[in-house]
């Protein structure tokens, strides 16, 4: 078992690499375990405009570098390994990782969330023949194409008009009459002579050959149902935190948010959650970052708490 770690920190999105730079200057050893990429949901998000420090537009990869160089210089280590699994032992985390397994006395949880499904016939189907959850990543594929965008947050709003910039026509369906996006976003959007917005609205189903070639959609209200022409659907209904590798420690049942006090600290002592899979976050990059520093900070106090205590050998 591996023991040359003081923190572990489970993710490699804003929040762990936020994390990763307060510990490493800390002088505390730091690996982050990251299974896929790091940046996380950032590195699809193409608009970010409300990310302090930077009055003009920056994208999530740019971003993502920016902090993951930051995180390097101080000495952060990170390992593309998957996380399979959380115990505890005496106090002591046991981390499973694919490819060893790890023991700190602090972790610091910061597994972010994977795109909620629409869960409609077709959608698995067409998974990468025209269904996206990434505009930033396949939006390219869509030049002079027609569209759909389904949701009506912040996501479906940003990427729909980051989507005008390829596609010839972007239709944002939502299935209420009321947005919860950001005003300036859906001010911005409005004003696009590419959106075409459609309220009241479900999608039933996504359908094509080959490819996505429509969708079916029914209006909520009138339960009119339409074949909506296109060859892109692209699905922004939220997100599902990994919580999946913690079996039953903290959660009854996998998909839910772990709970946290102040100091991001859980339910066990030295075990922090971060950013999209705490409950109660706000789901912000600038409140992930900040989530990730407060967890780093409480870190530190408590592996000093626990020298002192000789609970800690180094
Ligand atoms: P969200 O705010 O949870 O919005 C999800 C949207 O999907 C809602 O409009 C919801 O409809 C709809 N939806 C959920 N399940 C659905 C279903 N089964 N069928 C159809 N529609 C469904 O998620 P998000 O847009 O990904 O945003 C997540 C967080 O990230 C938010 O806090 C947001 O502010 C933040 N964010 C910020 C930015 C930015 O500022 N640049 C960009 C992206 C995200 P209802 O409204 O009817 O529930």
């Amino acid at each position: 078992m591996n023991k040359d770690y003081d923190v572990i920190i489970v993710g490699g999105g804003p929040a762990a690499l936020a994390a990763a730079v307060y510990t490493c200057r800390a002088l505390l050893k730091t690996v982050i375990f990251e299974k896929k990429y790091l940046g996380g949901q950032l590195v699809g998000t193409e608009l970010i405009e409300n990310y302090p420090g930077f009055p003009e537009v920056i994208s999530g990869v740019d971003l993502t570098q920016r902090m993951e160089a930051q995180a390097k210089r101080f000495g952060a280590e990170i390992r593309y390994e998957e996380v399979l699994k959380l115990g505890i032992e005496n106090g002591l985390k046991i981390v499973t990782t694919d490819a060893n397994t790890y023991a700190s006395h602090a972790v610091i949880l910061a597994a972010g969330a994977d795109p909620k499904k629409l869960d409609v016939p077709g959608e698995k189907e067409f998974y990468g023949k025209g269904v996206s959850y990434c505009a930033t990543c396949d939006g390219a594929f869509f030049r002079d194409k027609d569209v759909v965008v389904i949701g009506g947050g912040d996501s479906a709003i940003t990427e729909g008009i980051f989507l005008t910039k390829y596609a010839k026509t972007v239709q944002i369906i939502h299935r209420r009459n009321e947005f919860r996006a950001t005003k300036i976003y859906l001010d911005e959007a409005f004003s696009n002579p590419k959106i075409k917005v459609t309220l009241d609205t479900v999608i039933e189903s996504i359908h094509g050959t080959e490819k996505v070639e429509g969708v079916v959609t029914q209006n909520v209200l009138t339960k009119e149902k339409k074949d909506i022409p296109c060859q892109g659907v692209f699905i922004f209904v939220g997100s599902v935190p990994n919580t999946g590798f913690l079996g039953n420690l903290l959660c009854v049942d996998t998909g839910c948010h772990i709970e946290t006090n102040i100091h991001m600290e859980t339910a066990i002592e030295g075990l922090y959650a971060v950013g999209d899979i705490r409950k109660n976050s706000y789901r912000q990059i600038a409140t992930a970052v900040g989530e990730g520093v407060t967890a780093a900070i409480a870190s530190e106090h408590k592996l000093a708490e626990l020298k002192a205590l000789s609970k800690v050998k180094k």
